[in-house]
């Protein structure tokens, strides 16, 4: 009889904050469900994690190890994001394809020698769609590939339709004006499954190039088209959020599955060992969470600009008087790389005005989960990285939304205009400005309003999760499509 062949995924994720922390959430639900998992991230991460986290996290367990491989990219600040455009010329180089066939080569070799410990030949690989460069190696393994687009539907689906924005010639920009003399507002509403008027200035950010060779802009059109080799599509959102947008990423995309929220799917998977590994690349500071139990409850504002935005010296200071002048209480994360080359930065008059009854803390980085589902949170300021917003969706609470990056205009929108559970700040970030929407998010009418329907989504957003959720449903799916090749 021949044996049954155990399940090995390997895992890839872009090497940021934001897309390492889905994938590693997927990779521990599937090794809940018996895959034995390999997490492959870029040497400068593993560094990183090294220092933050520790050798003993990255040791893993003999059914789940870390492994790393190079980028090709310039040193650079060890604290720090790497510069998106050197990420997006490393994928678009195809600097990762040698070293990971290399590894998948050493992983299938051990499994079949005397030494394998256990560890089988690998069965199948789930990679964020921007590494896609693993459709290669699972053709010529005949292995599945999922592509993981960690971004919102939204985003994804004003990805697929950038060739259209560019046939029609709105894109790639005439020239730098265009970004100031009111061109931005155009309106698009051609878009299906997007109901309302969606401007340019709410497209991600990619766009505003006047370079039809941009490389970002091409990174994210050639992920698109790669999409559709895949075996399926994964995407950390649910049905209902997204709905109509779904239904239209799905006539374009390889099966379409939405397992998100992950936090939620998480929350069932009992496995002690795995829980105390965690993937943040900074080092967490927990001791907020003792000051936010100081305080009552939904009377805190969450500030985080998530972990690639840099604020300009003025931006920071209006957020900053903006905040202190609400006179509510806050918790402000600023990453130590938050405002570049400039090393802090705040007015002493500034720190003297917060410390008035401990109103505010200040702190490098925090555990943004457990933070966010603090019953003293009442509201989240956030740049609208598609993590953060699905974490304050989870937890029931509002947003003030200030995008800058990526597709995270679109997000905000959505949030603002869709959803109903939040409110836009302008960027041009003005010190009155954000201390009207502060208080009116925290105390006033129409952030009641946001707060019910942030409560409601939260419910949705749990259903979705439940045992036969949407969710559930596709994450089964989602193991079986894996395991479908075994015998
Ligand atoms: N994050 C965190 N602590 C912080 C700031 C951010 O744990 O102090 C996490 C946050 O919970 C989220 C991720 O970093 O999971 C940021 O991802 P997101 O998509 O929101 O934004 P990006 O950083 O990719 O722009």
């Amino acid at each position: 009889m021949a044996a049954v062949r155990k399940p090995h995924a390997i895992l890839v994720p872009v090497p940021f904050q934001g897309h390492i922390n889905p994938i590693f959430k997927l990779a521990k639900l599937l090794h809940s469900r018996g895959f034995n998992i390999t997490f492959v991230n870029t040497e400068f991460n593993h560094r990183r994690l090294l220092r933050s986290r520790g050798v003993s996290d990255l040791e893993g367990l003999p059914t789940f190890r870390f492994c790393s491989i190079p980028d090709g990219i310039p040193n650079s600040d060890e604290n720090s994001s790497q510069d998106p455009v050197a990420v997006a010329i490393a994928i678009s180089s195809n600097n990762f394809l040698a070293p990971f066939r290399d590894l998948v080569l050493r992983l299938n070799n051990l499994a079949t020698s005397s030494s394998s410990n256990g560890v089988p030949p690998v069965t199948c690989i789930v990679s964020d769609a921007f590494m896609n460069f693993t459709l290669e190696v699972c053709e010529e393994l005949s292995i599945p590939n999922v592509l993981f687009w960690t971004n919102s539907g939204c985003g994804v689906l004003i990805y697929a339709y950038l060739h259209k924005v560019i046939e029609n010639g709105l894109l790639p920009l005439k020239d730098e004006s265009c970004l100031t003399n009111g061109y931005m507002d155009t309106a698009i509403n051609w878009i299906p499954g997007i109901e309302g008027i969606i401007r340019l200035k709410d497209f991600p950010t990619i766009i505003r190039t006047t370079d039809s060779n941009d490389v970002v802009m091409k990174i994210h059109m050639d992920a698109i088209q790669k999409t559709k080799r895949a075996s399926a599509v994964i995407l950390n959102t649910f049905d209902d959020l997204e709905n109509r947008v779904l239904k239209e990423v799905s006539s374009l995309l390889p099966t379409v599955l939405t397992v998100g929220p992950f936090q939620l799917l998480e929350n069932q998977v009992q496995n002690n060992k795995l829980d105390s590994i965690g993937t943040s690349l900074w080092k967490e500071d927990e001791s907020c969470l003792n000051w936010l139990d100081s305080k009552p409850k939904n009377s805190v504002l969450l500030v985080s600009f998530g972990t690639i935005v840099h604020l300009t010296e003025d931006q920071l200071i209006e957020f900053a008087w903006g905040l202190a002048k609400s006179k509510h209480n806050f918790l402000w994360v600023i990453r130590s790389d938050l405002v570049l080359g400039s090393t802090s930065i705040l007015p002493i008059e500034f720190q003297s005005e917060i410390s008035e009854d401990e109103r505010a803390i200040l702190v490098n980085w925090c555990p943004q989960g457990k933070v966010l589902n603090h019953p003293s949170i009442g509201g989240f300021l956030t740049h609208c990285g598609w993590n953060s917003m699905l974490e304050s969706i989870t937890a029931g609470v509002p947003m003030l939304c200030w995008p800058a990056f990526a597709e995270q205009p679109t997000n905000a929108w959505f949030c603002c205009n869709y959803w109903g559970i939040g409110l836009e700040i302008d960027l041009e970030v003005k010190r009155g400005n954000v201390e009207r929407l502060v208080r009116e998010i925290m105390s006033g009418q129409k952030g009641k309003e946001i707060k019910d329907n942030a409560k409601k989504w939260k419910k949705e957003a749990e259903k979705a999760c439940a045992t036969n959720g949407s969710s559930f449903r596709n994450f089964e799916c989602l193991v079986k499509l894996l395991l479908s090749d075994l015998p």
